[in-house]
């Protein structure tokens, strides 16, 4: 065999300290819990902490455009509510029906935002609003996915990529990688493009029966488990069923939440309820006049120039943690070009 070159001995040093810097900067990422810590907190807001959790606020252009201006204590934002996007498969089973908007109406109603001016945000950019960072694109809306059935990823979410629409998907951490439900995997990849990940519970129960050891489990794993998964804060909740009272809103705050959307209709919301956000739900069958009614009423705009330079400080984004395998792998390469002669 021919003598390896001494280039050989550099190059594998090279690749080894570049494998003991992505570890040290793994095990760096893996053992900054909580993630909390690392968020850089915005001063209170009437009394409230909040935050972003990524870059948030419209896409920004040197044009000027109709823009929901600053300032609005209370403003008209949809939060629209969708369970499954499937042909039901069960014909007698109401509840389903209910539940399911099938994928021809889901890619009507997508057009029909596209079509009329509504620009789908995510919490991040509602709460940079209120915290007076951003002002917020013309008819805003927001687009949540409850429950992560399967075919979030498999109907909606290439539908959502289509239109360039960001959402929101509430899952149930302890029925991910079920047969109906989303994988991890998926959650990792809709997260990476414009899916924000808000938390649903564990096993969806309903929080007001359970005593509260149970909800305080139920709330901090969910969350946790989420947020180990797409590395990054998950302060945005859902209740199960809608199902919620004030001691269970005091237990959602106390797990580290900051909004919290509900069941019950409505369009208007503000920093003072953002734990009991009302919401629009869209139960399939409904035709597309009945869809726009229930989003209105528009919040009125003004024509604005947003800078091209950001305003919105942008809190880092963590490492991604997942798959939690990579470290070693990387290691063990190292570990064997360590002996070259
Ligand atoms: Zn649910």
């Amino acid at each position: 065999m021919p003598k390896r070159p001494n280039l050989g001995r550099v190059g594998a040093g090279a690749l080894m300290a570049v494998a003991v810097l992505a570890l040290a900067g793994a095990m760096a990422d893996s053992s900054a819990a909580p993630f909390r810590a690392q968020l850089d907190f915005v001063p209170a807001h009437n009394g409230v902490s909040l935050t972003t959790t990524r870059p948030a606020g419209p896409a920004l252009t040197d044009e000027a455009r109709p823009m929901v201006p600053m300032g609005r204590g209370a403003i008209h934002v949809p939060i629209v509510m969708y369970h499954y996007i499937r042909v039901n498969p069960v014909p007698g089973d109401q509840l389903g029906f209910n539940l399911s908007v099938t994928p021809d109406n889901f890619n009507q109603q997508m057009d029909w935002l596209k079509t009329n001016g509504y620009h789908p945000i995510d919490f991040d950019d509602l709460r940079a609003y209120f915290l007076g960072q951003s002002p917020l694109p013309a008819r805003p809306v927001i687009l949540t996915f409850d429950d992560g059935y399967r075919d979030l990823y498999t109907t909606a979410y290439p539908v959502l990529r289509a239109h360039n629409f960001k959402a929101v998907a509430y899952l149930v951490s302890g029925f991910l990688d079920a047969p109906n439900n989303v994988t991890r995997e998926q959650v990792v990849e809709m997260d990476a493009h414009g899916i924000q990940v808000g938390a649903h519970t564990y096993s969806h129960v309903d929080l007001t029966k359970t005593a509260n050891a149970e909800l305080t489990r139920q709330l901090v794993d969910s969350r946790t488990d989420l947020e180990h998964l797409v590395g990054h804060p998950v302060v945005d909740f859902c209740y199960p069923a809608g199902r919620f009272d004030g001691r269970v809103i005091s237990a959602v705050q106390a797990a580290g939440y900051q909004t919290a959307t509900t069941t019950q209709p409505g369009t208007q919301h503000s920093v003072a309820d953002r734990f009991t956000w009302t919401r629009v739900r869209v139960s399939g069958g409904e035709g597309l006049d009945r869809f726009a009614a229930d989003l209105s009423p528009q919040e009125p705009t003004v024509v604005m120039k947003v800078s091209a330079q950001p305003r919105v400080p942008v809190i880092p984004r963590l490492t991604l943690v997942y798959p939690l395998e990579l470290p070693r792998v990387v290691l063990e390469q190292a570990v064997e070009l360590r002996p070259l002669p």
